[in-house]
């Protein structure tokens, strides 16, 4: 399974403003000054081997939606956040707007960050096109439906060109999707939201965004740690710091880079990738607080080592 990144911002869409661009070119400037820069190919070996990620990327700006790329014709991805877009973009460039599709959508829950982007998905409009939308989230038919109504947005659901169907899934119960088994988990959130573990030909994939754990809930720790059991990887919401998670953002339906860290190694998971970015944190930042995660892991490593990345848009990992 390849998985691609196409939104990993947590709550709302964050784009780079100008300042910042430009604020990372005249940094990037400085520190290539005197390194005889004459060339497209200098420049980029020097980009990727002396600025760190906040200094030559960005995390990016667009809200939650995941591929899960399993080789085959029909798509398979995860929520409709401001992402979806640029996802839909994407099949269309490479099939053409004329061939029909299948489009596969598991969806976490319903807050606004998580389906913004289906208003956008270009295939909804365009007739031939199939979208088989799942949840175990009760009110997934209700939101797709109610954000197209006036005078939020101009075009009615019932005028979409696709033939979309909407399909509840049963938290625990595995389900065939596009040749994957996918089974649903259900997570402690505002309103509730619904993590998926997908797996195909021996390897396991994980999203699990929008998630409060709370550590002294040692049987709530076990059963997401069961869920969690030897991913290959584990897409997981580490929004907040675990101070902040545990002080004035408790309650507030998401968890942190330190949580998991511990649940992966509870779970013996061989790669955690955190998600859902806190809109406040910048580049920076959240180079940063990968950094201290990768150390966290290091220095509570009791097994075997646990890979960790931070999503950012356009991140692509294979397992
Ligand atoms: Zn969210
Ligand atoms: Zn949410």
């Amino acid at each position: 399974m390849k998985v691609r990144f196409w939104g990993t911002r947590g709550s709302l869409p964050s784009p780079l403003g100008a300042r910042a661009v430009e604020a990372k070119i005249v940094n990037a400037l400085v520190k290539g000054a005197g390194a005889g820069l004459d060339s497209e190919a200098k420049a980029r070996a020097f980009v990727a081997e002396h600025l760190s990620f906040a200094e030559r990327g960005t995390y990016g700006g667009n809200s939650s939606c995941v591929q899960i790329d399993l080789g085959g014709p029909e798509y398979l991805i995860c929520d409709l956040g401001s992402g979806a877009r640029e996802f839909s973009l994407s099949t269309l460039a490479k099939g053409g707007p004329s061939k029909p599709q299948t489009y596969h959508v598991l969806v976490s829950h319903v807050h606004w960050d998580h389906i913004m982007g289906f208003p956008f998905f270009v295939p909804a409009y365009i007739p031939g096109n199939r979208i088989k939308l799942y949840s175990c989230h009760a009110k997934l038919e209700e939101a797709i439906r109610g954000q197209h109504k006036g005078p939020c947005f101009p075009v009615e659901f019932e005028t979409l060109g696709a033939t979309i169907e909407f399909v509840t899934l049963e938290p625990g119960r595995r389900t065939d999707i596009a040749g994957a088994s996918v089974t649903g988990f259900a997570q402690l959130h505002g309103n509730d939201s619904y993590g998926y573990r997908i797996e195909r030909d021996g390897k396991a994939v994980v999203y699990s965004t929008d998630a409060e754990h709370k550590p002294e809930d040692t049987a709530e720790t076990a059963r997401a740690a069961a869920f969690f059991a030897d991913a290959d990887l584990v897409i997981f919401d580490a929004m907040y710091s675990l101070a902040e998670s545990v002080s004035i953002k408790e309650d507030w339906g998401h968890s942190s880079n330190v949580l998991g860290v511990e649940l992966c190694q509870m779970a013996g998971a061989k790669q955690l990738c955190l998600f859902h970015h806190e809109p406040v944190n910048d580049d920076a930042r959240i180079d940063a607080i990968l950094a201290e995660t990768i150390r966290f892991e290091e220095i509570t490593r009791t097994g075997a080592a646990l890979k960790i990345c931070a999503a950012y848009d356009g991140l692509v990992i294979e397992v």
